[in-house]
């Protein structure tokens, strides 16, 4: 996990604002950092002072920096703005009041992106493990806070769900061959089994993290012996947000999709089940 103010935490700042003084610590960074700056460089023809490197790997002094200690970062998966006080005022109830909540936006407010902090790792962590989370119907994704990443570097890919596949037969409601078919959805992150590894209950069901930019899976095609056809087996979410009826991915509507699909001969489209 990467909570905790790691003692590398890089403040802001600005390299190179015309010579004013302060920035002395300022002689080198390690080799790995060197190979990079050596091809800015040359890329740029940085001018001397451009040249002048503000070190943030000794931190004496900076203990008066402001804590991130539980964060998350999130976005909320809608093709129009989401003001972050319209997420807080959705997320707050749902959440549970939990203490020491406070939001705030990151980057361009038309990427729908914010920052959480919650006042404990127990808060934090329950809400991690309570997704998928919706304003309106829209998916709130959830990442660990990363201090070292920038805006444009957080990629929300992924979500975590639970998922079914209905009417398997008994003789694959168990650990091993239900987690082989449920990796068909996604990356299993936890098999809803017994003790004794043995799925009870309708079906089959895992929490997966599923990749948010491919079409939703409606089924998966299991062969159960070397004989047989493969069978079709549909594919449920428990608590589904918003998604496209006509290509299946997260975030927008079919009728906002770029790439509409053909309906059916009942005026159907592929992704309305
Ligand atoms: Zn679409």
């Amino acid at each position: 996990m990467t909570h905790g103010v790691p003692a590398d935490r890089i403040a802001m700042a600005s390299v190179g604002d015309g010579g004013k003084g302060g920035h002395s610590n300022s002689d080198g960074g390690d080799a790995g950092a060197k190979e990079n700056v050596t091809d800015l460089f040359l890329r740029l023809n940085l001018t001397g002072e451009e040249e002048t490197i503000l070190d943030f790997s000794d931190d004496k002094g900076e203990t008066e920096l402001p804590q991130v200690e539980w964060a998350v970062v999130g976005k909320v998966l809608s093709p129009s703005i989401v003001n972050v006080s319209t997420i807080h005022a959705a997320m707050k109830p749902t959440w549970g009041n939990p203490h020491g909540l406070k939001f705030r936006v990151i980057g361009a407010k038309e990427n729908n992106m914010f920052m959480v902090e919650f006042g404990s790792k127990k808060e934090m962590e329950r809400i991690m493990a309570g997704t998928p989370w919706m304003v309106d119907m829209h998916a709130v994704i959830l990442q660990p806070y990363d201090e070292r990443l920038s805006v444009s570097e957080i990629v929300f890919n992924w979500m975590e769900i639970w998922a079914r596949i209905l009417n398997v037969p008994l003789g694959w409601m168990i650990q091993q061959r239900g987690s082989r078919a449920m990796s068909l959805i996604g990356d299993v992150v936890k098999m809803d089994v017994d003790g004794d590894g043995k799925s009870s209950g309708a079906f089959l069901c895992a929490r997966m993290a599923i990749d948010i930019e491919k079409p939703l899976r409606r089924g998966v095609l299991l062969r159960l012996s070397r004989s047989e056809e493969p069978r079709w087996f549909v594919v449920q979410y428990e608590w589904l947000p918003f998604y496209c009826f006509s290509c299946g991915v997260l975030g927008h509507s079919e009728i906002e999709c770029s790439d509409p699909a053909p309906r059916n001969e009942i005026g159907k489209l592929p992704y309305d089940v």
